[in-house]
C-alpha cells in the first residue's frame, strides 16, 4: 500500500469551510482543443468547495483510505524541519501545487527511495528538478489545461487593470477620496494598443482570443508557429524573437512554462528593449523575470506597471521587492486556482491516481517526464534541466 504525501495552501484565516458565494459552478465537459475535462470513475467532493487548501485534501481522503493508502496533508512544505521533508522518506508519490510548491529539488528526491510520482495540482512542474526526475525515473504528471481559462482570464483583467489604471483609483474610494484627476493621469484606452504574448499555448492563445474583440493589434512568438488558419483568424502576428515582439508592444504578457531557456528571460536586456511605459503581465512564473530589473524598470518608469501572481521563491519573502515597487498589480498566486479550477484539478488528480494504482497508462496530455525522459505535453513544452535553483529562500517566508 502507498504513502501519499500531499502538499497544500493553508485554510482561510477565518477558518474552514469558506461561507460560498454560489451555490454552484458551470458545468464545462470539454476544452476549446477538444480535449475533454478530467474523467475520474467518480469523485468525492461537490464541484464548487474549497479543495485546495489542507482541510480540503482535494477531495481525495475516502477514496486512498479505502483502498488502504495513507494520505498525509500539510502545508509546512520549507527547511529542513518540515513535515514535507520529515514524511518524504517513504512516500511513493508526492502531489503538490505550483501556488503554494513544495520544491522536489535533487536533493529531496535522493532522500526520498521510495517516490515514484511527483503530481502536480495544476499546471507547471518546475517545482520539481526535472532532470534528476529522469534521473531517478520518475513519473512527473500534471493536470494538463486544468485551469489555462482561468489565467487567461486573469491576464485579460490584470491588462485592464494596469492600463486603466483601476487598483490606485479603487484605492481613493476606499481612502474616501474622489480624486478623478489622480485617478485618470494614468489611465489609457487599451483599443488601439499592440499586445503580444511571449508563448501560444494553450493559455497564451486564449489570450489572443479573448483579447481580438477589444481592437488591439496581436502579436506573439513561440517555439512552434501557429496553423496559418488561427495566425489568419485572430490577425496575430508571429516574432521569431521575445526582443522583435518587445519592441513593438505597448503590451506584453508572458505564457511559458519555466524551464532552463525561459528562466530569466525578462533580465535587464530584454526588459530594456520594451518601449518606454509598457506594461509586463506575467502569470507564467516568477523565475522568468529577473526579479531586480522588474523593479528597478517600474522605479524609472521602462514599465508603466507590472502585474501577475507569479513570484519566486513561493511563498515571496515579506521583503521581495515586488511586493513595494511601485505601480504593480501584483496577487498571490491565484490565478489558477480559483473555485472553478479546483474542481478541474482535483478531478484530475483523482483521475491520474486512479490510473496509477489500477495500472492502466495516464493520458499522454498529462505527462511532463516518463521513463527517463520528458514526455507528453513536457516534450513539447519543456526542455531538460532543473529550475528549481534557489527555492531553499522560501523558508525565508515562515521564518517572518
Ligand atoms: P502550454 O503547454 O499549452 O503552453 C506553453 C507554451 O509555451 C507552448 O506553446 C510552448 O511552446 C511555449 N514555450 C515553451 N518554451 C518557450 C520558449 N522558450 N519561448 C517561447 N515559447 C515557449 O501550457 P499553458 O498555456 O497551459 O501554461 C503555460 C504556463 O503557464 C505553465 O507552464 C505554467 O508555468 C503557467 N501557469 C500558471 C498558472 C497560474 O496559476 N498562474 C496556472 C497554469 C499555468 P511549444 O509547445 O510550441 O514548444
Amino acid at each position: 500500500m502507498a504513502k501519499v504525501l500531499c502538499v497544500l495552501y493553508d485554510d482561510p484565516v477565518d477558518g474552514y469551510p469558506p461561507a460560498y458565494a454560489r451555490d454552484e459552478i458551470p458545468r464545462i465537459e470539454r476544452y476549446y482543443d477538444g480535449q475533454t475535462t478530467p474523467t475520474p470513475e467518480r469523485i468525492d467532493f461537490t464541484p464548487g468547495e474549497l479543495l485546495g487548501s489542507v482541510s480540503g485534501e482535494l477531495g481525495l481522503r475516502s477514496f486512498l483510505e479505502q483502498r488502504g493508502h495513507t494520505l498525509v496533508v500539510t502545508s509546512d512544505k520549507d527547511g529542513a524541519n518540515s513535515v514535507f521533508e520529515r514524511e518524504l522518506p517513504d512516500a511513493e508519490v508526492v502531489i503538490s501545487q505550483p501556488f503554494w510548491p513544495a520544491y522536489l529539488t535533487a536533493e529531496r528526491i535522493a532522500k526520498a527511495p521510495e517516490l515514484r510520482l511527483a503530481l502536480t495540482a495544476g499546471i507547471g512542474s518546475d517545482h520539481v528538478d526535472l532532470q534528476a526526475a529522469m534521473e531517478h525515473g520518475l513519473t512527473v504528471a500534471e493536470v494538463t489545461y486544468c485551469n489555462s481559462i482561468s489565467v487567461a482570464e486573469h491576464v485579460v483583467m490584470m491588462i485592464l487593470a494596469l492600463v486603466r489604471n483601476y487598483l490606485p483609483s479603487h484605492q481613493w474610494v476606499l481612502d474616501g477620496g474622489w480624486n478623478i484627476a489622480d485617478c485618470a493621469s494614468r489611465s489609457y484606452d487599451v483599443e488601439g494598443m499592440q499586445v503580444g504574448t511571449v508563448a501560444a499555448g494553450r493559455i497564451g492563445s486564449a489570450v489572443l482570443r479573448r483579447l481580438k474583440p477589444f481592437e488591439v493589434g496581436l502579436h506573439y512568438t513561440d517555439r512552434h508557429r501557429l496553423p496559418a488558419a488561427v495566425e489568419r483568424d485572430l490577425g496575430v502576428t508571429f516574432h521569431e524573437t521575445p526582443e522583435s515582439l518587445v519592441e513593438v508592444c505597448d503590451v506584453v504578457t508572458i505564457n511559458a512554462p519555466l524551464h532552463p531557456e525561459t528562466e530569466h528571460m525578462f533580465d535587464e536586456r530584454l526588459i530594456g528593449m520594451m518601449k518606454w511605459g509598457a506594461y509586463l503581465v506575467n502569470t507564467a512564473r516568477g523565475k522568468i523575470c529577473d526579479r531586480d530589473a522588474v523593479a528597478r524598470a517600474c522605479e524609472s518608469g521602462r514599465l508603466a506597471g507590472y502585474a501577475g501572481d507569479v513570484w519566486f521563491p513561493q511563498p515571496a519573502p515579506k521583503d521581495h521587492p515586488w511586493r513595494s515597487m511601485p505601480h504593480h498589480g501584483m496577487t498571490p498566486h491565484t490565478s489558477g486556482t480559483s473555485l472553478s479550477a479546483q474542481a478541474r484539478y482535483a478531478a484530475g488528480v483523482r483521475e491520474i491516481l486512479e490510473c496509477w494504482f489500477d495500472q492502466r497508462p495516464i493520458r499522454e496530455e498529462y505527462l511532463i517526464v516518463d521513463g527517463g525522459k520528458l514526455a507528453g505535453a513536457g516534450a513539447h513544452s519543456y526542455s531538460p534541466g532543473d529550475a528549481t535553483g534557489g527555492s531553499e529562500e522560501a523558508a525565508r517566508f515562515a521564518a517572518g
